[in-house]
């Protein structure tokens, strides 16, 4: 039974389905105006980690996540690259697929982008409007919090004390309130041409609205799990669940997931900040790209995890290990029920990864166990780790000929010119491994 923390009562509670086997889960993803960073692909790899274990467990699993592609960021930095909002979310759009993909994160089933869902969000502001959960402002339309009872369960916010602040300051919008929030936002000229004429005014969506109307669309008014990081629970999904709630009369959703950061320097992993690396970043500087995945592996998702090249590093030492260690592996198609056993018990306890990779070197250390193979291959199945996937290194002709040379050299026992051989290998970049099936290259 997998217990998982949620966000909303602040314990971990027994995890079930609202309908038999069949999980329906929303994921918050990126804006896409530029490239993600690692620290967001520590939310997106624990949303993934999540859908494992879920498939592992026997559920079927419905995975929306949304692409942001209008917003005020994307229109700037278009406006900024002199290119329309289309053509620059559409190479970030193509950057984050291949991220994601290079991060073994399973594609989400529906990626629904904001800007192909307008008809759905101002459907959804027409409805708040009429239920008066809505007003009209000079510059859009706003969400009236005090009018949404249960607003701040989420957030364990005060909404008194929110309000006097709110009331304290001076604001400089029509809102009745600070804290109301903008459904849609009517055309500015610093938009440009970047407006939808719709019947509730010329403008553009707020950015809440789009995770309400797309992943109701897709997942029904009331469903099982949303995911993002900790940043997003005040105000995002505390807006979300306002307007969704506040639109249907019924509960939006059953389990709220949230990870912690990804700190760099002590500091949050941010783009505001600019203390980020981006994947392309880190396998620039030669890293394998799992080994960041290992990396977040090793934190439990609701620890702060700080990031190091150190600390990547080590991941994949510990990582190359495994994959060895995998490589060599017979099948003796058996799995190992106690071990297996201890690898669900840690996941079951709220995903408890750095417990999961432990059982996992036990394992792998332990000689007498029987059925590693199958085992390590299931464990694999949640972790995403790839292990056994065989790495396709293009080598040149060159380096061809010299494994070739040394292999006949070992053949003939001359295990002299066999290591000249490899040392040299070794200078062009290459580790040379000799396994049961060969000799196998990783790069230096
Ligand atoms: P954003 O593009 O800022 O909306 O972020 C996308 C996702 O990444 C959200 O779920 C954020 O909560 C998450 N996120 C952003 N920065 C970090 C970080 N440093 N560590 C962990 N998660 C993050
Ligand atoms: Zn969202």
């Amino acid at each position: 039974m997998l217990k998982l923390y949620n966000t909303l009562s602040r314990k971990k509670e027994v995890f079930e389905p609202i309908k038999d086997k069949q999980v329906n889960m929303y994921s918050c993803g990126p804006t896409i105006y530029d490239f993600a960073h690692i620290g967001n692909f520590r939310a997106y790899v624990t949303a993934d980690l999540l859908k494992r274990f879920l498939n592992y467990s026997g559920f079927k699993v419905k995975q929306v996540m949304n692409l942001t592609d209008v917003d005020d960021k994307t229109i700037r930095r278009s406006q900024e690259e002199k290119i329309s909002l289309k053509e620059l979310t559409k190479k970030y759009e193509k950057a984050f697929i291949e991220d994601i993909q290079t991060l073994n994160i399973i594609m989400p089933e529906v990626i629904p982008k904001a800007t192909e869902h307008i008809k759905e969000m101002v459907a959804l502001v027409k409805k708040l409007l009429e239920k008066g959960y809505a007003y009209r402002t000079g510059d859009g339309i706003y969400f009236s919090i005090s009018r949404f009872k249960n607003y701040g369960r989420l957030a364990g916010l005060n909404l008194k004390k929110l309000k006097q602040t709110a009331r304290m300051r001076k604001d400089n919008y029509e809102k009745e309130e600070a804290k109301d929030f903008a459904l849609w936002k009517l055309w500015q000229p610093e938009d440009g041409a970047v407006y939808w004429q719709t019947e509730i005014g010329k403008g553009r969506p707020g950015w809440h609205i789009e995770c309400s109307a797309m992943s109701m669309k897709y997942l029904g008014e009331h469903f099982d799990i949303h995911s993002g990081g900790v940043d997003l629970i005040f105000p995002h999904h505390q807006n979300e669940i306002a307007q969704s709630e506040a639109a249907t009369g019924k509960k939006f959703v059953n389990f709220w997931v949230h990870n912690e950061w990804l700190f760099v320097d002590g500091k949050k992993m941010s783009k505001s900040l600019g203390n980020f690396y981006t994947l392309r970043d880190i396998i620039k500087k030669g890293f394998e790209p799992l080994a960041l995945r290992y990396l977040f592996l090793t934190a439990h998702y609701r620890s702060q995890l700080n990031f190091t090249f150190e600390n990547l590093e080590s991941s994949q030492n510990a990582y190359e290990r495994l994959k060895n260690i995998a490589s060599e592996l017979k099948d003796d198609k058996k799995t190992n029920k106690e071990y297996l056993k201890e690898f669900e018990d840690a996941m079951n306890d709220d995903l408890d990864t750095p417990k999961a990779l432990k059982v996992l070197w036990e394992l792998v250390r332990d000689e007498k166990a029987e059925g590693k193979f199958q085992t390590i291959k299931k464990i694999d199945d949640v972790l995403g780790l790839d292990l056994f996937k065989k790495e396709k290194i293009e080598v040149s002709n060159e380096i061809k000929k010299l494994v070739q040379e040394r292999e006949k050299a070992r053949g003939s026992k001359d295990w002299k010119l066999a290591d000249k051989i490899r040392e040299k290998i070794a200078k062009k970049g290459y580790c040379i491994n000799d396994t049961s099936k060969g000799p196998v290259l990783t790069k230096n």
